[in-house]
Formats: C-alpha cells, sequence, structure tokens
C-alpha cells in the first residue's frame, strides 16, 4: 500500500485550506484497511478518516496518518414488495446514492439530493435537509472497530441518531471506519413536501402531484440558488447547528424578538434559527482578509482563497461570543473542527 508523506489536503477538503498530512493513504478495498490497521506501526499514531472532507475544518497540518476511504460500489441487498434494501460502499459519493435511487423511483432520499459528500459519513452526523434525515431511511451500518479490526454490525438503534448528531459524533467518535450502509427505500414513495421553502418552490411551478424526481429536482433548484459552490468560494455547509433551547427560553427570545423563527424540535425544544441571530448582529458578508461570512447565507463561513483553518475559526468563535452575549444562546459548530 502506498503511504504519501507531508500530503497537500488543500483539494480534499471543500474550505480549500491548504494543510499537509504527515501520512496519507487512500483506499479502495476494505481488506486494504484491515490490512493497514493491522500494521503495528500504525497503531500508536494519530488518524483521522476523510471521505469528501465537506464537514471539515482543518486548522493546521495532520501530524499522523489520514485515511482516505473511497471504496465504490451499490447493490440491492433485499428486496420485498413494499422496500428494496439498498447497500452503498462508503466511499460512494451520497448525490451519486440519491440519483441511483431516484432514478429507479425507489423514494426516501430524494429531500437530501445534491448534499455533498460520502455515504460513509452519511450517519456520523445524519445529515438532514428540506424535512427529512438520513435515520429517516437508515436500515444499518457496517463498520470496523480500529482497536480490535473487527466488523460489527448497527442498526438503527445502535446509532443513537439526533438532529446532526450520532454515536459516530460522540461516545464512538474515532473509533469506527463506517464501510457500507444500507437504506431501506419505498416501491410505493410518498413524497415529503411539507418544508416551507420545498412547497413554495413546487407550488410555483404548478406541479400537481409531485413525485420523487419532481422533489430531488425542487430540492436541487434550491440548493443551487441559495448554496454557495464549495469550487467557487470554499465552505463546508452551515457553520453550525441550530440551537435547541426550551420553550422558556424561547418565549423570553419571542418577546424580545417578535420574528425570531423557531421551531418544535426533539424532547419538547425549540430549534431556534442561528442563521437569523447570525445576521441579526450583522456578520452577513463580513469579510476578514480571505476568511468571512457568506453574502447570502449567515450560517455559512467562506475562504475567498487563501484564507487558514484558524482565520475562519477566529471568526467562527467571534459569532459564537457576540451570539451569546446578545441572546444568550450557545451556538455549538457542526463541522468538525480538526
Ligand atoms: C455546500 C454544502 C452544503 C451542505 N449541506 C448540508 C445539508 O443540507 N445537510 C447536512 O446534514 N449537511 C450538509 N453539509 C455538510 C456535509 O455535506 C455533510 O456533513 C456530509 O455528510 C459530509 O460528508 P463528507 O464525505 O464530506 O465527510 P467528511 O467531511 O470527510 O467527514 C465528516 C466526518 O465524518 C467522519 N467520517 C467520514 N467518513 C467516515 C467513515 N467512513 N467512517 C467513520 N467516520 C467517517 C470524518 O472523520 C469526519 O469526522 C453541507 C456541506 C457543504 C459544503
Amino acid at each position: 500500500m502506498k503511504i504519501a508523506e507531508n500530503y497537500s489536503l488543500k483539494k480534499l477538503n471543500t474550505f480549500g485550506i491548504e494543510v499537509k498530512a504527515r501520512y496519507f493513504a487512500e483506499i479502495r478495498e476494505d481488506e486494504k484497511l484491515i490490512n493497514l490497521l493491522d500494521n503495528p506501526a500504525w497503531q500508536t499514531r494519530k488518524m483521522l478518516i476523510l471521505a469528501g472532507g465537506s464537514n471539515i475544518l482543518f486548522t493546521r497540518d495532520f501530524d499522523g496518518l489520514v485515511i482516505k476511504v473511497s471504496t465504490r460500489g451499490i447493490a440491492i441487498a433485499e428486496e420485498t414488495a413494499a422496500h428494496v434494501l439498498v447497500n452503498a460502499q462508503a466511499g460512494e459519493n451520497w448525490n451519486g446514492l440519491v440519483n441511483w435511487c431516484v432514478g429507479r423511483n425507489l423514494g426516501g432520499l430524494e429531500n437530501l439530493s445534491l448534499i455533498p459528500g460520502n455515504v460513509g459519513a452519511a450517519p456520523v452526523q445524519n445529515i438532514g435537509a428540506y424535512g427529512v434525515e438520513q435515520k429517516d431511511s437508515f436500515e444499518c451500518l457496517q463498520a470496523l472497530e480500529i482497536a480490535t479490526r473487527k466488523q460489527v454490525k448497527f442498526n438503527k438503534a445502535d446509532c443513537d441518531f439526533g438532529y446532526r448528531s450520532s454515536i459516530f459524533k460522540k461516545e464512538l467518535k474515532n473509533k469506527f471506519v463506517i464501510l457500507n450502509v444500507t437504506y431501506r427505500l419505498d416501491k410505493n414513495p410518498v413524497v415529503q413536501i411539507n418544508y416551507g421553502e420545498l412547497k413554495k418552490e413546487i407550488q410555483s411551478r404548478n406541479i400537481k402531484e409531485p413525485g420523487i424526481t419532481e422533489v430531488a429536482d425542487a430540492v436541487c433548484r434550491i440548493r443551487n440558488s441559495k448554496l454557495p459552490d464549495p469550487e467557487k468560494t470554499g465552505n463546508a455547509g452551515s457553520f453550525f447547528k441550530n440551537p435547541l433551547v426550551t420553550e422558556e427560553k424561547f418565549l423570553e427570545l419571542r418577546k424580545l424578538y417578535p420574528d425570531i423563527p423557531g421551531y418544535p424540535s426533539e424532547n419538547r425544544l425549540i430549534k431556534v434559527a442561528a442563521g437569523w441571530m447570525i445576521d441579526r448582529l450583522g456578520w452577513k458578508g463580513f469579510r476578514h482578509g480571505d476568511a468571512g461570512v457568506c453574502e447570502t447565507q449567515a450560517l455559512v463561513l467562506v475562504n475567498y482563497g487563501n484564507a487558514s483553518g484558524y482565520e475562519i475559526l477566529g471568526i467562527a468563535n467571534d459569532i459564537k461570543k457576540s451570539v451569546k452575549e446578545s441572546f444568550d444562546v450557545e451556538l455549538e459548530p457542526e463541522v468538525n473542527i480538526i
């Protein structure tokens, strides 16, 4: 197996940050990964599993081994009268999997069209968009325990999925490599178009009975119109999660800011729009050197060219502080800071 040294990660993270990995390996077969992890030379080294690099902010060179998982393959694992179980390898492009399903009229993932990144990372933060999360179609995954090199199957209940969170972001952070993921897709799809923006987009086109292709197309149109393209401007999508506050706290905020958006969420908590608070504090369009806040989306931090991860993190910390001071609300990054 080829191990590169002092390898540039600039093209492997969507922020486009220039950092180097002390060691770097790209894996195209699960066996190669097991062999690599079996080698005692790597067992004492720091390790980072990298997929599409669209949810990572590198703040410094990585003094260890970066393993990029590039295994490919999508296959039907099982079929019943109502469902198809589709298994995809971790290195498959997420949107490629969504298109594969939509093209076969298998419903469930269409609202998650165009989310950057790979299949293996999707359960890590339980990706979600337009009223749907990957957990809604998730069946199970296979993962390799780094310490023991044992393969373990995780069913939905084992993953502790929550809002942009799972067991792989908490107790099992950096302990497993996800090898493949299986989704349960619907052969008779029922579309989910209750999310305001999506509903509006479909109505504006006068589509009376949308199928999953129309939903996927509408999601793509909305995303293309509002999110900066990482190919043009480095970013990792929403930098912060929308914070969850108690009903009492939300009522307090509403008294002070009658138009603050909030949505009922898990455990009787209210999800407050982080972007609204950041925008209200005047951060939208802020720029310091090449690091800044997107001009159209206050929740998205951007690299206009040669910003360092440290500079972007500096702006993130300043935003966090100003939201805390003004709203007494704690922001938590959605992006993994390395
Ligand atoms: C423009 C833009 C829009 C976005 N929109 C959304 C959105 O709508 N909804 C949403 O939820 N997210 C969104 N994101 C964030 C991002 O696309 C997702 O979090 C995505 O799942 C990250 O995938 P990735 O392959 O790039 O993972 P990476 O960034 O490479 O990795 C993310 C984390 O997962 C870990 N990881 C990756 N692969 C594995 C594996 N095989 N096994 C174990 N751990 C692994 C990594 O170590 C890291 O901690 C957006 C990002 C961008 C740039």
